[in-house]
């Protein structure tokens, strides 16, 4: 693509299609793919591993500091890497979803993964996808949008895409996880997930990943115009 190399963020709760879209949008754009939530899962993982409870701000913080954390497309799979150790599948369980949750709530965990972020998006041409990314990570971005789901239709992609992976959960089960991490998200004092003021809001309940994707795309070609 020409023109300038835009930070366009993608917010919205868990199951809303935001992985899929970004990925595609990315692709689209030929821009990098920046997950954040893959970043909170890593601290969670790492946590659990060094017997930290997800409770504890501050040696979360510790381990957000220090993360090694490195992305990397294998084919068509964005990739996570801990050290060398890939833990793509490893940060998508539903305890570490849970953890990554709890994790998040501690602001010294937040600032640290700030730097973090900001280091990784830097030069641009990059689709960051997150909760907070047009608000508080990336609040001068030229693109940033909203994308959300019912909560009925979050859980029934949630429980498809977790079937795929070979794990088989209670639809009842996960949706009360989705309400109870979107209520936590939403409501606590850090960086709750909110629409950022300039942010296109989209509902992906009645679109087909492909139309969400192109809606997006022409947007964010759009602002890539010298005004
Ligand atoms: O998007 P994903 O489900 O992988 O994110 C895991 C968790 O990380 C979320 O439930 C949320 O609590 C946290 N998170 C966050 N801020 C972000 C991205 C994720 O608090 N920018």
């Amino acid at each position: 693509m020409s023109g300038p190399q835009l930070v366009v963020t993608i917010d919205g709760p868990a199951g809303a299609g935001k992985s899929s879209v970004a990925k595609l949008l990315a692709r689209r754009l030929d821009y990098r793919l920046l997950d954040t939530g893959a970043i909170y899962r890593a601290v969670a993982l790492a946590a659990e591993r060094g017997s930290i409870p997800w409770t504890d701000g501050a040696a979360c913080a510790e381990i957000a500091r220090t993360l090694d954390i490195r992305f990397a497309f294998v084919g068509d799979t964005n990739h996570v890497f801990l050290g060398e150790e890939d833990v793509s599948s490893a940060i998508r369980s539903p305890g570490i979803s849970q953890g990554a949750s709890q994790v998040s709530t501690h602001p010294p965990v937040r600032a640290a993964l700030l730097d973090l972020q900001r280091r990784l998006a830097a030069g641009g041409g990059v689709v960051v996808e997150g909760r907070d990314t047009g608000t508080i990570v990336f609040p001068n971005a030229r693109a940033k949008f909203f994308l959300t789901a019912t909560a009925a239709e979050r859980t029934r992609r949630r429980v498809a895409e977790l079937a795929a992976a070979g794990t088989v959960v209670d639809y009842d089960v996960t949706l009360r996880e989705i309400e109870e991490r979107d209520a936590r998200d939403a409501s606590r004092d850090v960086a709750p997930m909110v629409p950022a003021d300039d942010a296109v809001l989209v509902d992906s309940s009645t679109q087909t990943l492909e139309e969400v994707v192109a809606a997006l795309a022409a947007t964010v070609l759009a602002r890539s115009r010298p005004n």
